[in-house]
């Protein structure tokens, strides 16, 4: 342990940030290995470690969703540093993650602060040494195998650990690497999904105005006055 051990761990945030950011490669060897590791075993909003629930965004990182939770009733982000506001100002509402099932987390048996997650469908360990996704409309977390095996011929596609069907939008790479044709592809889905008026969890945008064309039900007409 270094000199800054008596520092509160919001330093740490910001050193950790800085080595991640952008995905370049900080001169430091040893902190890139730490921070490609930590995000498989640490709140990527808080470093703590991950606990059950865990949540993801549209980008696939994981938190631990009561930091999301704290986050997210923090007003003015006194707590957090510029750089964590600018990182996670996408993260607005609930409705911005979802709640990921089927996963484990595992403690060291010699550390218990030292703790890795595990897949349940098919028992891995989440790293980077293999491609893992979830499932929006579920949460449910598969290695990436388990959902493009069943691509083939089936208008229908389901969940191979519940059964909860799914498209293509609702599925999200967990962890892709910085500029990956993964990573890519996430904020092409984000982009998508806010045209179709739809959050990462697939439920609708809450609209300012409403469209004066339909929606003249006594129902639209009740909602209507108390949004106002
Ligand atoms: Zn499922």
């Amino acid at each position: 342990m270094g000199g800054d051990g008596g520092t509160i761990t919001k330093k740490t945030h910001i050193t950790l940030h800085n080595s991640i950011k952008d995905g370049k490669v900080a001169p430091d060897d040893n902190r890139k290995a730490f921070s490609d590791a930590s995000i498989w075993q640490c709140c990527r909003l808080s470093n703590k470690p991950l606990q059950e629930p865990i949540a993801s965004d549209y980008k696939g990182r994981l938190f631990n969703k009561i930091e999301i939770v704290k986050w997210l009733l923090s007003k003015d982000k006194q707590g957090y540093s510029q750089e964590q506001q600018d990182e996670f100002k996408d993260i607005k509402r609930l409705d911005d993650i979802v709640e990921l099932h089927d996963i484990s987390v595992v403690h060291d048996e010699k550390n218990s602060n030292e703790v890795s997650v595990r897949c349940n469908f098919g028992e891995d360990i989440l790293s980077e040494n293999k491609a893992f996704v979830y499932l929006t409309k579920c949460g449910c977390v598969l290695p990436k195998v388990a959902v493009s095996q069943k691509k083939t011929s089936v208008p229908e596609r389901r969940c191979p650990n519940c059964n909860t069907a799914y498209d293509d939008l609702d599925t999200v790479f967990i962890n892709p690497a910085n500029a990956s044709k993964e990573s890519t592809q996430l904020e092409e889905r984000i982009t998508k999904l806010r045209e179709m008026k739809l959050h990462h969890n697939g439920k609708p945008l809450k609209l300012k105005k409403r469209s004066k064309t339909k929606d003249q039900s006594p129902e639209s007409k009740r909602q209507k006055k108390s949004t106002i």
